[in-house]
């Protein structure tokens, strides 16, 4: 019997210069009328989250502002307070990844819509219904659900923190080999594969290869470029049902090294690393993944990421255990310590 997939997207998708002002509008076209809860992060955000607030008040609808820090239990616990006294009917996030993930977890407990307005794009959660939360023991991804509407400024996100930018390639160029493991599970595990949800990951990666001289030169058709490049990796994970097309060994490799030294470089960062190694293992042009990187100056050894030749190693050995239901080129049994040396050694990511 064929199995049954359900598929929940976006609705309305606004991508350009000065696109905040429409917020007021997207909140109309949903029949919001209500109380609305704005979430905003501790930086960057206080020019964008001015002109949200000014558009949604031309409604005279009720706001609450709620400050989100972090994307821990804690804060989830307080925006879900929020929710529940304010009897908010949606929420809007204006900042960076962790208020994204805030917001994408507390309305979808709450059984509300959430609008994704980010300020910066360092990764592909901006669309996507997955959501990552940060425990004790790392970080765990939960599937929630994608934002009803999503407005990406375009000058606010060219102005943000290049290395926001830098790390946002590393996550996409991610998908290269994300989708290589995919299949691979496909054909070794009868794992369920999407030809449509995997082109769409891959044909991200592609685009920015294409256009990285100018995502490096700060262009806004760059900046258009690698936007739209994370939203469509959002569609491939709402099409799919996980985030199967786009988190692949790279990504394992990364949240091994989130968890051996927390706090050291960005999620793309480490994943970009992660993209050249599992290129190699998977026989492919894992050259042209460092060259991409270097291009924009993205770290493609330890020592640019921050670390120690011996946590990368580490990481290698360590990263098929981080997920089990994950099945990639690393196998069941992970890479063995000398040929995880080796790997990192041939590919230039330790000396
Ligand atoms: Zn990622």
């Amino acid at each position: 019997m064929m199995h049954i997939h359900a598929i929940n997207l976006p609705r309305f998708v606004i991508v350009g210069p000065q696109v905040l002002p429409k917020v007021g509008e997207v909140l109309t076209r949903l029949n919001v009328n209500g109380d609305v809860l704005l979430l905003c992060g501790e930086t960057f955000t206080k020019e964008p989250m001015g002109i949200v607030e000014e558009s949604v008040n031309v409604l005279h609808l009720p706001t609450h502002v709620v400050k989100v820090k972090d994307a821990t239990e804690e804060t989830l616990g307080a925006v879900e307070a929020a929710i529940k006294d304010t009897k908010s009917v949606i929420v809007i996030s204006v900042g960076g990844g962790k208020t994204i993930d805030i917001a994408k977890l507390a309305s979808f407990k709450h059984n509300i819509q959430f609008i994704s307005i980010p300020t910066s794009a360092a990764h592909d959660g901006i669309a996507s219904p997955v959501a990552s939360l940060k425990g004790c023991n790392g970080s765990t991804s939960t599937m929630a659900h994608p934002p009803v509407a999503l407005l990406a400024d375009i000058d606010i996100i060219a102005n943000s923190p290049r290395r926001q930018i830098v790390s946002g390639v590393g996550d996409i160029i991610a998908k290269y080999t994300a989708v290589r493991d995919w299949s691979l599970a496909h054909r070794l595990r009868g794992e369920y594969y999407g030809e449509y949800a995997a082109s769409l990951a891959l044909m991200s990666a592609e685009l920015i290869t294409e256009n990285i001289d100018l995502i490096d030169r700060g262009l806004d058709v760059g900046i258009r470029s690698m936007i739209e490049g994370l939203i469509s990796c959002g569609y491939a994970m709402c099409i799919a049902g996980s985030s199967r097309p786009c988190s692949g060994s790279e990504h394992l490799f990364s949240h091994a090294l989130d968890k051996i030294c927390a706090g050291q470089a960005l999620h793309g960062e480490k994943c970009g690393v992660g993209t050249i190694m599992m290129m190699y293992l998977h026989g492919g042009d894992w050259k042209s993944v460092k060259e991409v990187l270097s291009k924009v100056g993205a770290p493609t050894s330890a020592k640019e990421l921050g670390m120690k030749d011996e946590q990368i190693i580490e990481a290698l050995t360590i990263a098929h255990t981080i997920r089990a239901d994950r099945y990639t080129i690393l196998g069941e049994k992970g890479i063995a310590r000398e040929a995880a040396e080796d790997l990192a050694r041939i590919t230039g990511v330790i000396e």
